[in-house]
């Protein structure tokens, strides 16, 4: 028997935004990931194409994690007859609802100038690529689960997410293909994360694949460690700040920005003795950042230990004295108005759009000023080219002086370096017979494959837009039926579910909560699946009880 499995790239292939793969088994088609092309104006068009497959067909899409180019053109997909399920973790699905919504009204406004534009000169009206009702429809089709656990798709195909370590949320996909006795494992990277970051855990290592897909960002690359750009941040807002100078900080609203919060949270409030002075205001200027990190509060079970300790301490991590959050315009306009020295963390984070856009215009021409750039920069975006080192840049229909220092702070970087995309592979205990590599512009997607076949042995491709290939019994002899996980025994999950039961008896009392019926599933994935719902809402119940 053989497994019949086909897997075709439509997006984040030599390039890094507009992930979408399309798995077809004999009688079920699933994606991977739905994101919007970003970059500049060429890229944006692939967003109104049409999908190169009947969206009707699909049965399920399977999200690794919350940023655009990975969930951007969902909303698209529902409005054109998608009616599956939009399976990932929580977290992913709580952000998704501010960041599609976000989207859509970006989708929304940029439509409308287009067409005051268009009406002046008679031409033929745009529609926006969705709208917020469309997001907002497109929401009622996610189907939530937590890391670890199993979920059975169909007969054919069962996956389970794994911490990619990247954002909250963002997860590895396991894929179990079966057929005929047979089965099949495809891993999905999805996006990983540099080990040791604030909030989120590290991402997990893998034991077994037959087939990996991988991304590359960052294939060509190495990262300086997150503390050095952590103090070499604090250093340049202090040194700006002593010569009455502001800091701007383009950052993805959802995650860096939490994760500079974080740090900042920490620098401003363990240091001792900060003169006063020191401490000067800290913007967050981004609605979708501040409804992001109430998002973020709302998922601390799945925090790293620090940032869980910190906030069962009493600590909220997202506040201190000199953080301010600004939600609307005039507030926003308004920061520009003082020459008070101070720091703006605004979006979008690689300048392409927002409010960030403005802060650059008042800020850019002035020597005193500093620019920070804390996450990856496509080829072509505002960000890229004043990295690049423009002297002047053309900016809301002016053009503006650069003037101001430059900083990158590769530190910050949300994407795994080589060495650690390396080491993460080299962790399989089984590893891929072939390895695709993905999500990258094509000299890191080039390098990393090289450096995969020198040090592993593996056969890489390095897939065009549209390639397609077919897991068959040609392919080298697939490995199967070995299991090395270690299994916990269902008597051990059946004891650890009476804990957990015995736990939640202890704190019902303070809580006023219900105590919960005892549930024993019969079958083993979904007695462990039941296993850590339970551990999770035990956490939110602790940490509802600490504040
Ligand atoms: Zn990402």
């Amino acid at each position: 028997m053989v497994i019949n499995v086909d897997i075709q790239f439509l997006g984040a292939a030599k390039m890094v935004t507009g992930s979408n793969y399309l798995i077809t088994t004999d009688n079920h088609k699933i994606l991977v990931d739905c994101g919007m092309f970003q970059g500049n104006e060429e890229k944006e068009k692939m967003n109104y194409m049409d999908f190169p497959y009947d969206v009707t067909d699909i049965d399920y899409l399977i999200l690794t994690h919350a940023h655009i180019d990975h969930s951007g053109r969902i909303p698209k997909l529902v409005r054109e007859g998608f009616r599956g399920k939009i399976v990932c973790t929580k977290p992913t699905a709580d952000l998704c609802e501010i960041m599609l919504l976000d989207s859509a009204k970006i989708q929304e406004s940029d439509a409308q100038w287009e067409n005051k534009k268009r009406l002046r000169t008679g031409q033929d009206f745009v529609e926006p690529l969705y709208t917020i009702d469309d997001a907002r429809e497109s929401l009622k089709y996610f189907d939530p689960y937590f890391y670890d656990q199993k979920i059975n798709l169909n007969e054919e195909i069962s996956i389970r997410f794994k911490d990619a370590g990247h954002i909250l949320g963002s997860a590895i996909v396991e894929m179990w293909a079966y057929e005929g006795g047979e089965v099949t494992k495809v891993v999905f990277s999805g996006d990983l994360g540099m080990p040791g970051r604030p909030i989120i855990k590290d991402l997990e290592f893998i034991d077994s694949a037959d087939y990996l897909v991988i991304e590359s960002t960052y294939g060509n690359t190495n990262h300086e460690p997150f503390k050095d750009s952590t103090e070499k941040l604090i250093e340049i807002i202090n040194r700006t700040a002593l010569r009455g100078g502001s800091v701007i900080i383009p950052s993805f609203a959802v995650g860096r920005t939490q994760e500079l919060i974080y740090e900042l949270n920490k620098y401003y409030e363990y240091t001792p003795d900060i003169e006063e002075y020191m401490r000067i205001p800290i913007y967050i200027d981004s609605p979708m950042a501040v409804n992001a990190t109430e998002v973020f509060q709302k998922n601390s079970s799945s925090f790293n230990y620090e940032a869980r300790e910190l906030i069962l301490k009493g600590d909220n991590p997202f506040a201190f004295s000199n953080l301010r959050y600004i939600r609307t315009q005039e507030e926003s306009m308004s920061l520009n108005k003082s020459s008070y020295p101070k720091v703006i963390i605004s979006s979008s984070g690689m300048a392409t759009a927002g409010r960030v856009r403005h802060h650059l215009k008042h800020n850019l021409w002035n020597p005193d000023n500093s620019l920070v750039f804390v996450g990856y920069q496509a080829q072509g975006s505002l960000g890229r080219i004043l990295l690049d080192g423009a002297s002047k840049v053309k900016l809301l229909g002016e053009e503006i002086d650069v003037q101001l220092e430059i900083y990158d702070l590769e530190g910050f970087s949300g994407h795994a370096d080589q060495k650690t995309l390396l080491k993460w592979i080299d962790r399989f205990k089984i590893k891929p017979k072939k390895i695709f590599v993905v999500h990258g512009e094509e000299d890191q997607s080039e390098t990393l494959a090289h450096l995969i076949e020198d040090k592993f042995n593996i056969e890489t491709i390095v897939p065009n837009m549209r390639d397609k290939f077919n897991i068959s019994k040609d392919d080298i002899e697939l490995k199967k039926g070995i299991n090395i996980e270690p299994i916990l025994l269902q008597q051990d999950i059946e004891n650890e579910l009476e804990n957990v039961y015995r736990q939640f008896g202890a704190l019902v009392g303070r809580s006023g909560m219900l105590y919960k019926d005892k549930i024993i599933e019969k079958n083993y994935d979904e007695l462990k699946n039941k296993l850590i719902d339970l551990q999770h809402e035990l956490m939110d119940l602790n940490i509802l009880l600490s504040k």
